[in-house]
C-alpha cells in the first residue's frame, strides 16, 4: 500500500513556527524601572555586582521599602506569616527582584522559588526529615560528603547571593530561622585544611563538586587557592564549582574583574596540568536568562569555561513542557550545557513546591529530541537516606495511587532499597489519610518493597 510511497515520497518542512525561536529573545529593556526603589537607577549602576549586592533584600521591611505600594498588604502579611513557617532566610537580588511580575505575584514563577506565603504552604511529608539526603551522616570530616566511590561533595562555605526556599542544605545554609537551628559551615581555614586533607589521603577521589553554600561569595584569592589546592592533588583530575550566581547575579560576571579573573587563572592553570575544571549553574525559569545573562556568560565562555546546569523541578515553576522546553533551548543556545533536572528533594516547609515523580517523568518524555542528547537533562531523583542519584525512569516500583517510588543504587549501597515519595497534596483524599496513620503508613511502604522485590 501507500506506506513506502509515504516513507519515500520527498516532504519539505513547514516552515518555522516564530514561537519556537522564542528562546533566542533574551531582553535588554530596563525592566528594573517598574519598580518604586530602582525607579531612577540607569542602566550602567544597575549592572554592577556592587550595586546587586548592596541592595540584597533581606528581610519583609526591605522588601516593602523597594516595592512601596507596587503589591497589596495582604500580599506582605502573607510573606510574613510564611516566613515564620520557612526553614531559609529571605535573600533576593535586585536582579531576580526585578524580574518578578508584580501584578501578579501570586503565580509568579520567580517568586515562587525566593518567597513563601502562607497560603500556599502544605503540611509537611510524614517521611521528611531536616538532611533528607543525609549528607550529614556520609560526611568523614565537617562540610565534606564522600557518598560515591570517586568523587566528593566539598561545602566550602554556608552563605549565597540569594536564599532559595527550596534548598536541601537548608540544614546549613543561610541564617538560622525561627523554625531551623543550623550545622555551621563557615569559611574556616582549618575545615579547609581538614577536607583537604581527606581528599588527599583518598586516592579513588578523582572529583570534586565545591558547592556551598555558594562559592560566587568567596573572594577572588580564596576562589583561587582553593582551586590550586585541590589542582595539587595528583589523583584529582577534575571538579566543578557549582553556583547559582549566574543565574541571579549575573552581573558579577561582567563587573566583577577580580573574580572572573581568579577563576579565569584556576581553570587555565587546569587545562594545562590536564585537569578539567567547570562551572555548573542553577537555572530553574527561562526568564531568569536576560541580555545581561549572554554578557556574562559570553565573557566566560571566551575564557574558555565550560558551564553546565542543573535545574530542580518545582510546582508551579517550571513543572510543564513549554517551561522547561524553552529553558533547555534557552541554556543550549548560550551554551550552557543542561546537565540535570532534579526532582524536588523532601525540605522542611516547601510541600507546595515539589511535583509528582509522574509529571517530570512526562516531561522528560515529552521534550527528549528537542535539541541534541548532550544538551538533554537527565531528570534525577535524589532518593531518601542517601541512596545517590538515581535515573528517575530507573525505579523498581512506582504506585502512583500512594505516590511511592522504590529505587536499588548498587554503586552506592547494594542490597537496599530506597524511596522518593510524591507530595501528599497531589494524592486522593482516602490516600492522604492512610499516610497519616503510623501503621497504614509502614504497611504502604512494605508493600512497595515487596512490590520491588
Ligand atoms: C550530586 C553529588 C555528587 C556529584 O554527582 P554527579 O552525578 O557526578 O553530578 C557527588 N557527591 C554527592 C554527595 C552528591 O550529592
Ligand atoms: S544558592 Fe544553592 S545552596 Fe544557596 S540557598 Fe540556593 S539552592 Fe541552597
Amino acid at each position: 500500500m501507500a506506506i513506502t510511497e509515504e516513507v519515500y515520497a520527498p516532504r519539505t518542512k513547514p516552515p518555522v513556527d516564530p514561537e519556537d525561536l522564542a528562546h533566542r529573545e533574551l531582553r535588554r529593556d530596563e525592566f528594573w524601572r517598574h519598580i518604586p526603589a530602582f525607579a531612577d537607577i540607569d542602566a550602567h549602576t544597575f549592572h554592577s555586582h556592587i550595586f546587586q549586592m548592596r541592595h540584597s533584600i533581606t528581610s519583609v521591611g526591605k522588601l516593602m521599602r523597594v516595592l512601596e505600594n507596587r503589591v497589596s498588604n495582604d500580599f506582605y502579611q502573607e510573606v510574613a506569616a510564611g516566613l515564620q513557617h520557612a526553614p531559609m532566610s529571605v535573600r533576593i537580588s535586585p536582579y531576580i527582584t526585578s524580574l518578578i511580575n508584580w501584578d501578579d505575584p501570586y503565580r509568579d514563577p520567580l517568586r515562587k522559588q525566593f518567597l513563601s506565603l502562607r497560603c500556599e504552604q502544605e503540611r509537611d511529608h510524614p517521611e521528611l526529615h531536616l538532611d533528607s539526603l543525609n549528607e550529614l551522616g556520609d560526611a568523614p570530616v565537617a562540610g565534606l560528603t564522600h557518598r560515591y566511590p570517586d568523587r566528593v561533595l566539598f561545602l566550602v562555605l554556608d552563605t549565597c547571593p540569594v536564599y532559595c526556599r527550596f534548598c536541601t542544605r537548608s540544614y546549613a545554609v543561610g541564617l538560622n530561622t525561627e523554625d531551623v537551628e543550623k550545622v555551621n559551615l563557615r569559611v574556616n581555614r582549618e575545615r579547609w585544611d581538614n577536607a583537604i586533607e581527606y581528599i588527599q589521603s583518598r586516592p579513588e577521589i578523582e572529583d570534586v563538586v565545591v558547592s556551598g553554600g555558594d562559592m560566587y561569595q568567596l573572594k577572588a584569592d580564596q576562589l583561587e587557592e582553593l582551586g590550586n589546592r585541590l589542582l595539587n592533588i595528583d589523583h584529582i583530575r577534575r571538579f566543578r564549582f557549582a553556583t547559582k550566581g549566574p543565574a541571579v547575579l549575573p552581573q558579577k560576571l561582567v563587573t566583577d574583574d577580580a573574580w572572573v579573573d581568579a577563576l579565569t587563572r584556576v581553570v587555565d592553570r587546569g587545562r594545562k596540568m590536564h585537569k578539567e575544571v567547570v562551572l555548573h549553574t542553577h537555572f530553574n525559569h527561562p526568564a531568569e536568562i536576560t541580555g545581561i545573562t549572554q554578557d556574562g556568560l559570553n565573557r566566560l565562555q571566551s575564557r574558555g569555561i565550560t558551564i553546565r546546569n542543573q535545574a530542580v523541578l518545582q510546582s508551579g515553576v517550571n513543572n510543564s513542557i513549554e517551561t522547561m522546553r524553552l529553558l533547555i533551548k534557552r541554556l543550549s543556545y548560550l551554551n550552557v550545557q543542561p546537565y540535570y533536572v532534579y526532582f524536588h528533594d523532601l525540605v522542611r516547609g516547601v510541600e507546595d513546591l515539589r511535583t509528582t515523580l509522574d509529571d517530570g517523568l512526562a516531561i522528560e518524555k515529552a521534550i527528549r529530541g528537542t535539541t541534541s542528547g548532550f544538551n538533554m537533562p537527565t531528570f534525577i531523583v535524589d532518593t531518601l537516606g542517601g541512596g545517590g542519584k538515581r535515573d528517575a525512569h530507573s525505579y523498581e516500583y512506582y504506585n502512583r495511587e500512594t505516590g511511592i517510588a522504590v529505587y536499588i543504587s548498587p554503586v552506592v549501597k547494594p542490597d537496599t532499597f530506597f524511596f522518593y515519595f510524591d507530595p501528599l497534596w497531589r494524592l486522593r483524599e482516602d490516600i492522604q489519610a492512610r499516610w497519616q496513620d503510623d501503621v497504614e503508613r509502614e504497611k504502604m511502604k512494605a508493600e512497595a518493597i515487596e512490590a520491588a522485590r
